[in-house]
């Protein structure tokens, strides 16, 4: 398609678009009295409206019914988060019967890997991409540590070429290959949170596999963005937040998935009684029995109120279709980009953007180089309603989410950022 950088234009591609209506179902915050132009969904995504209904749900559940409401609530919560099982797994492309919710991201990989990161004298090492999120940095650091082997041995990053933003998956490979025997586990986040850079999880699942190792994916840029198979690439497991582009609020519950293949191994695990055998959890045994899945890792009954919006927003999800989200992202994604190459050639500023341009290879996120550009520029968009985030040294990242975003907000987007950069020079 051949796009143009106007207003008509772009008002065009959102009267064509399934998804627009979808926006006014989100709140969104004010600038000068208006809309921003929101491009941060991929740290915290926007309020849905029907969020409020469901916490108050479980708000006038526990005023009316008290500790009933475990039973005798209109959706129980004994069992609330077994409402999350068919919608999510579709999702992420597992079975219901993989993937549960509990906790927070941090707190199930380090669990996860009480049960798959089992180092050995000789097979001990962990690969992981070069500058992971700092949280999986410290994870894997205190995890080595925990064990007792040295963090700048056991852990094996893969580096960027020099010169080069991104990894290639060639180096992926031969990282594996090279640390071979002594690779116990490839843990490495699906969708790099800095470049937008999407990992060929297929192709490095079974490499790991190859070399013997097991395959974990941090999923938080992931999950909502793009489409994930983690049951036909046979990942092992994966857990992802549900507050980025999954729109469930502030530090919310996150997700996690286990492949079946390991659902009937005696895998070592952190036990709890919200793992324990359902039809006899509350005759209060003393030996544990965990139930068949990945709700076997749960430990604590759920906290409720945090997964009422989690359920709200997985049922958005699940009326609209990961693949109706795809086809959008893909469009708001390559017009976002058009826009900022159209206004480039106008102030002959030097951005770069340093996602890959293959759209296999990237989500609904585009990171940018503002060579020659301060804080200052930042600032001004974000005075002038635009939200971004700002990475050191100065690349700001933006995430035109499929679900709130419009066209014409790209379009404004580019006329603002234009205006600044004239403005501060
Ligand atoms: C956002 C993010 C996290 C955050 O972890 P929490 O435990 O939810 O605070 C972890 N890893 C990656 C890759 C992230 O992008």
């Amino acid at each position: 398609m051949q796009f143009e950088n106007t207003r008509s234009f772009a008002q065009e591609l959102d009267a064509q678009d399934n998804l627009h209506k979808y926006r006014s179902e989100f709140h969104f915050p004010k600038v000068n009295n208006k809309q921003v132009i929101y491009f941060t969904g991929n740290s915290l995504g926007l309020q849905p409206k029907r969020t409020k209904s469901y916490v108050d749900e479980v708000m006038n559940d526990w005023a009316n019914l008290a500790v009933e409401g475990h039973f005798y609530a209109d959706k129980p919560w004994w069992d609330y988060h077994e409402r999350f099982a068919k919608p999510l797994s579709k999702i992420v492309g597992a079975l219901p019967s993989e993937v549960t919710v509990m906790n927070t991201l941090t707190v199930n990989l380090h669990l996860l890997m009480v049960s798959f990161y089992r180092p050995t004298k000789t097979r001990y090492k962990i690969i992981c991409e070069e500058k992971a999120f700092p949280s999986d940095q410290y994870m894997f650091q205190s995890q080595v540590d925990f064990h007792g082997y040295a963090s700048d041995d056991a852990i094996v990053e893969i580096k960027r070429r020099e010169g080069e933003h991104n990894i290639r998956l060639e180096d992926v490979l031969v990282k594996i290959e090279e640390v071979g025997d002594e690779l116990a586990l490839v843990l490495i986040g699906g969708v790099n949170y800095y470049t937008g850079q999407v990992f060929d999880m297929k192709t490095i699942t079974a490499a790991g596999h190859k070399a013997g190792a097991i395959v974990g994916w941090d999923l938080a840029h992931a999950a909502g963005n793009i489409k994930l198979e983690l049951h036909d690439w046979n990942v092992d497991f994966a857990s992802w937040c549900s507050y980025k582009y999954m729109n469930s609020g502030p530090g919310n519950a996150s997700g996690c998935f286990i492949h079946e293949k390991h659902h009937n191994a005696s895998l070592p695990r952190f036990a709890g009684w919200w793992g324990h055998n359902k039809e006899r959890r509350f005759k209060m045994e003393p030996q544990f029995d965990a139930v068949k899945g990945a709700e076997g890792w749960q430990i604590s009954n759920l906290p409720i109120l945090s997964l009422a919006p989690y359920l709200a927003s997985v049922d958005m999800f699940d009326e609209v279709g990961m693949d109706a989200i795809i086809e959008k992202r893909n469009k708001i994604t390559a017009y976002l980009e058009f826009v900022l190459q159209e206004i480039d050639k106008e102030v002959d500023s030097t951005f770069e953007i340093i996602t890959p341009a293959d759209p296999a290879e990237r989500g609904c996120q585009l990171s940018v180089f503002l060579h020659g550009e301060g804080r200052s520029l930042f600032d001004y968009l974000m005075k002038n309603g635009v939200i971004t985030d700002w990475r050191e040294p100065n690349v700001i990242r933006l995430a035109p989410v499929p679900l709130y975003c419009s066209f014409e907000d790209m379009y404004d987007f580019g006329q603002i950022l234009k205006e600044g950069i004239y403005s501060i020079h």
